[in-house]
C-alpha cells in the first residue's frame, strides 16, 4: 500500500513538473509595438459577438493613411508553426507607414494555435529573433487550434457549407473552416468573424501569410482564384525583375474546400492572396527541430535534397532565413499594393515600409523596438 502511495505522488510530481513549461508558454505574453499609423486596437468580437471573451477573439491593429483608399485585411497565424507570418505581422505593425487607405492586421488568427507547440513533433516552444537590445522571443505555435480549445475531433469533418469530406484533423485548421459557421466549432466561428469583418468594413483585399516546406511544389509562391491572378501575376514578374528572387503564382483549386484563398473569394468581393514562404524547418527530413533552424532555414539534409534537385525552392548553404522570408512577404506585399493601385484609382492602397534588400542587409531584428524603453501606451499584449 506504502509503495502504491509514493508511486502515486512521484506520477503527480512529474506530471506537474512536465505540464509546467506547457502552461507558462500557453500563458507567455508576447509584447507587439504599435507603430505611427495605428489608429486603433480592437477584437475581432467586434463582428461577431460569440467570439467574446474566448481564446479566439484576437487583436486586430487598424493602420490608416492621412487619405482615404483602398482597404486590406492582413492575416498572420492561420497556422502558428509558421512564423514568418507572424514575425512579418509585427514589423509591419511597428513599422509600417500609411499614407493612403487603410490596412488591418491580425497578427494570431488563429491564436489557440500559438498557445502550444506541435504534439509529437519535436518543436521548440518558443523562437526569438536576436536584436541590439536582446531577443525578442514568439511562442511557437501548431498548425490548428489546441484540442484544450476544440475537442473532441469528429471522425471525418465536413465542411460548411459545401459538405466535402475532409480529414479530421482539419476541423481544428482555420485554412480549412472558410467561410465558417455562426453556430459552428470555434474553428468555424473565426473564419465566421473574419467574414463578417470582410463584409462589414467592405475589404478589398485579404491577405493569409504562410509557410510551406522545401520539398512541397506549392512553396514560395502567390495561392489565387482566378480573379485575383492578374494582380498575382503582375505581383510575381515585378519581384523578380526588381528585386531579384522568385514567387511564383498558383491557381487556388476550384473543387478544394475551405481555404481562405477559395472561400473568401467565392463568398465575398475581396480579393484574396495567400503568400507561402519556404520554412524549411517544416520539412520531414530536416535534422532537429531546434530554434536555429526555424530562424536560419539552414539545414544539411535540407541541403542533400537540393543536390538531388528534390527542391521547388532555390537553396544553398545560406539556408532561407527568417530574414530572407519576411523579406520577400514585405516586397510581395508592397508590389502587390502597387499593381492593385494601378488598376484602381479610387481605391489606392499607398504604403512605406521596408523591403526585401533592406530587411536581409539588416537583420529582422533591428526594426524591433525595444518595449521597455517605448512609451508603455504603445505596447499590446499578443
Ligand atoms: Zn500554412
Amino acid at each position: 500500500m506504502k509503495s502504491k502511495i509514493i508511486l502515486i505522488v512521484a506520477l503527480v510530481v512529474f506530471m506537474i513538473l512536465a505540464g509546467m513549461p506547457l502552461y507558462q508558454q500557453r500563458n507567455f505574453e508576447e509584447k507587439i509595438i504599435t507603430g505611427d499609423s495605428v489608429v486603433d486596437v480592437f477584437k475581432l468580437s467586434k463582428y461577431f459577438e460569440p467570439l467574446e471573451g474566448t481564446v479566439q477573439d484576437t487583436n486586430v491593429y487598424e493602420l490608416k493613411g492621412e487619405e482615404p483608399g483602398g482597404k486590406v485585411l492582413i492575416i498572420a497565424g492561420t497556422h502558428e508553426n509558421e512564423p514568418s507570418a507572424m514575425t512579418f505581422a509585427f514589423f509591419m505593425v511597428e513599422n509600417m507607414k500609411v499614407d493612403k487607405g487603410t490596412i488591418y492586421i491580425i497578427p494570431h488568427f488563429n491564436r489557440s494555435g500559438s498557445l502550444g507547440t506541435q504534439a509529437g513533433g519535436g518543436f521548440p516552444l518558443y523562437y526569438d529573433i536576436d536584436t541590439e537590445w536582446g531577443e525578442k522571443v514568439f511562442r511557437f505555435g501548431d498548425r490548428g487550434l489546441q484540442p484544450l480549445d476544440q475537442w473532441p475531433d469528429p471522425d471525418v469533418y465536413v465542411h460548411y457549407p459545401e459538405g466535402q469530406l475532409l480529414s479530421y484533423i482539419d476541423s481544428r485548421n482555420t485554412n480549412r473552416t472558410w467561410p465558417g459557421k455562426a453556430n459552428g466549432t470555434l474553428a468555424e466561428q473565426t473564419t465566421y468573424a473574419a467574414m463578417q469583418m470582410i463584409e462589414d468594413e467592405d475589404i478589398d483585399i485579404v491577405i493569409d501569410l504562410h509557410e510551406a516546406e522545401t520539398m512541397y511544389p506549392v512553396t514560395n509562391c502567390i495561392v489565387v482564384p482566378e480573379k485575383s491572378k492578374p494582380y498575382a501575376i503582375g505581383t510575381s514578374l515585378f519581384v523578380k525583375g526588381r528585386e531579384g528572387f522568385e514567387n511564383h503564382v498558383e491557381p487556388s483549386p476550384t473543387g478544394y474546400r475551405g481555404l481562405s484563398h477559395r472561400e473568401i473569394g467565392d463568398y465575398s468581393d475581396a480579393y484574396p492572396f495567400l503568400f507561402e514562404s519556404p520554412g524549411a524547418h517544416l520539412d520531414q527530413i530536416t535534422a532537429g527541430k531546434t530554434v536555429d533552424l526555424i530562424v536560419s532555414g539552414i539545414d544539411p539534409f535540407i541541403m542533400e535534397a537540393e543536390k538531388k534537385g528534390l527542391l521547388f525552392v532555390p537553396y544553398d548553404e545560406n539556408g532561407f532565413s527568417m530574414d530572407r522570408r519576411v523579406g520577400q512577404h514585405s516586397s510581395v506585399f508592397q508590389e502587390l499594393m502597387s499593381q492593385w493601385s494601378k488598376k484602381n484609382k479610387d481605391k489606392e492602397v499607398i504604403v512605406e515600409v521596408p523591403k526585401y534588400a533592406d530587411i536581409v542587409e539588416n537583420g529582422l531584428g533591428y526594426y524591433f523596438k525595444n518595449p521597455d524603453e517605448v512609451d508603455e501606451d504603445l505596447v499590446y499584449i499578443e
